[in-house]
């Protein structure tokens, strides 16, 4: 069975899907796409002989679409959604499900209504070896019991509009899901800590950045953000448990002998490092719909979305106040147990 799949938003990560899709993906389709920059539209619907719609509402309610993925734009993920909710069709709904939290709520609460799970989120570290190696280790007893752990999320530059606050809704709040994942816990509450400012990048632009996750369960997660930090994309964590540790660095193994050093490259971008990790989300989706089920396990579903959007909240507000602030999440429903 070939899941035929209508992409929305053909931007940077969108027309990579498409590509993705179409030819790296087995038991998938790019049959339909809408975009408001029409003419990349065209382009990448001819790409792949597929239609380009005129608008996003005629993509969900076309025939020859099973499914679809949404790459345009945060702030539009959250009717997007909601209108593939309602014509019944499953949904890959990139990062973020809605930049505000009362926008995910109204996601969470479309989806609650309909009585299934239809949405997945694209936090695509679920699907990266080395972070489905470091769960493994947190949980077959290698480390003993899971008690702290470290991170860092550098990014070589950013442009000169990025602010520090978007450090936790662009970036960090990659992180957010991850830790909640690996532990299998939520956020209690978020610090956000400023550092001396790094001389480079804009003025206005506050990084490095300390952030403190305080788990639910009593485990504490410090991670560095660095958005700025010149020579590349490195991310990297190690979590601390009762009998040992699991790190993860960046997983390359060519060594580079030269020019009297020897030396390993870095990542140039997230699209590099994690490139792999797109093609087995999609490939875990695409599976998982062509055997009738809409979310999979192990999915980041709309209450792990929401969840992020919130504590991204709570973060920025950190940010602000140079406090620590707790997050307050509604009543998890129990279609999420
Ligand atoms: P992008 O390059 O700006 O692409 C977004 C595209 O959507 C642009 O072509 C934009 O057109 C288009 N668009 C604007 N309004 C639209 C509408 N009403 N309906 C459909 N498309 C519309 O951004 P991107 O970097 O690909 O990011 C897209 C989404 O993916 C964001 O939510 C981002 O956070 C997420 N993302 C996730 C990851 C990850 O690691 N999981 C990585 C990158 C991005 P214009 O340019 O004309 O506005």
């Amino acid at each position: 069975m070939t899941i035929r799949v209508g992409v929305i938003g053909t931007g940077m990560i969108g027309s990579d899907h498409v590509a993705r899709l179409s030819s790296q993906v087995v038991g998938s389709t790019v049959t339909a796409v809408f975009d408001v920059a029409t003419e990349r539209a065209q382009q990448v619907a001819g790409s792949v002989g597929a239609t380009a719609h005129a608008t996003w509402d005629a993509l969900v309610a076309a025939d020859d679409v099973d499914a679809v993925l949404i790459a345009s734009p945060g702030e539009l993920h959250p009717d997007q959604a909601i209108a593939c909710i309602a014509a019944g069709k499953p949904v890959l709904c990139e990062k973020p499900i809605a930049t505000t939290t009362a926008e995910a709520q109204r996601v969470l609460e479309a989806e609650v209504a309909a009585g299934r799970k239809l949405v997945t989120v694209g936090f695509m570290r679920r699907y990266d070896v080395g972070y489905v190696d470091v769960k493994h280790a947190m949980t077959d007893g290698t480390i003993g019991e899971p008690l702290l752990a470290h991170a860092m999320h550098r990014n070589a530059s950013v442009p000169d509009s990025f602010r520090g606050e978007m450090s936790m809704t662009d970036s960090v709040v990659h992180e957010f899901d991850t830790f909640r994942w690996l532990f299998d816990s939520e956020i209690a509450a978020i610090t956000v800590l400023p550092v001396k400012k790094s001389p480079l990048g804009s003025p206005e632009l506050r990084d490095p950045q300390i952030v403190i996750f305080d788990m639910a369960g009593g485990e504490v997660v410090t991670v560095e953000s660095f958005v700025n930090c010149q020579y590349g994309y490195d991310v990297r964590c190690e979590i601390v448990g009762s009998l040992g540790t699991v790190s993860l660095d960046n997983p390359r193994t060519t060594i580079v002998i030269g020019g009297n050093g020897r030396g390993e490259k870095v990542p140039a971008d997230w699209r590099e490092r994690f490139g792999p990790a797109y093609i087995n989300e999609l490939q875990a989706w695409v599976g998982a719909l062509a055997s009738g089920q809409a979310v999979h396990a192990g999915a980041a579903t709309t209450w792990d979305g929401y969840a992020a959007t919130a504590i991204a909240e709570a973060a920025v507000t950190s940010y602000a106040k140079g406090a620590r602030v707790d997050i307050d999440l509604v009543e998890k429903p129990a279609l999420y147990a």
